[in-house]
């Protein structure tokens, strides 16, 4: 196997997939994009966003424009990049281990896509990264505790106010979450309006709910605190 995939890579060398420049074989991105993600970080990562509703939900990057974020979340989001989406988890886990100690869940729910999306992109983005978590966390991961039943225009066409009536009742829950408490896992955080109608259901149902997006969108987050 070794050999083989030295040959692959002899064939296809590996390349950052922010700038293109050759990289070692596991690397994703170069050590010059690695620096740039410094410039993603959300200043004072004590400090959570916050939903439409008022709901902190803790994260780990701003998504800019000509960001590395934005590359690898593009690439597992649009074009099926898995490795883009566990090298995404990874980071989010390491970012999550102390929080989970002292708030600690049941499980992990990725926010979950309608089955048309899925089929048409072959994957749930939010499952690559919410998994990968789930490994490293060693909490189990619920990808079929809430599904979604709704097939309403896209989040990302749409203003704040009509993100949040296209979801009211955008989600069902599979199983009892009475008592229980769990980590809900989305991609991008604009409004805060997908995680508000997940969360709310399961407190509906008589769970509890913490919050966490990989990137914020930087004006959301910066209306909040700067
Ligand atoms: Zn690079």
């Amino acid at each position: 196997m070794r050999l083989l995939s030295n040959l692959f890579d002899w064939i296809f060398p590996p390349t950052c997939v922010h700038c293109s420049i050759g990289v070692e074989s596991l690397a994703l991105l170069c050590q010059e994009c690695e620096n740039l993600l410094e410039q993603c970080v959300i200043p004072n990562c004590e400090l959570p966003g916050q939903t439409a509703a008022g709901r902190p939900v803790w994260g780990l990057w701003y998504y800019r424009t000509g960001s590395p974020i934005r590359t690898c979340h593009r690439l597992l989001k649009f074009e099926g990049h898995e490795r883009a989406g566990s090298w995404m988890g990874k980071r989010a886990a390491a970012s999550l281990q102390n929080r989970m100690k002292s708030n600690p869940c049941v499980g992990i729910v990725p926010i979950p896509s309608h089955r048309v999306k899925m089929l048409e992109r072959g994957l749930l983005p939010t499952h690559v990264i919410a998994s990968e978590i789930s490994l490293v966390l060693h909490i189990p991961e619920k990808p079929n505790l809430m599904i979604r039943t709704a097939l309403g225009p896209s989040q990302s066409a749409l203003k704040r106010d009509e993100r949040i009536n296209n979801l009211k009742h955008a989600f069902a829950l599979k199983d009892h979450v009475a008592g229980r408490h769990f980590l809900i896992v989305d991609d991008l955080l604009t409004t805060g309006a997908t995680l508000d109608a997940a969360a709310a259901l399961i407190e509906e149902n008589g769970g509890t709910a913490s919050l966490y997006a990989i990137a914020f969108r930087r004006e959301t987050f910066g209306s909040l605190r700067h």
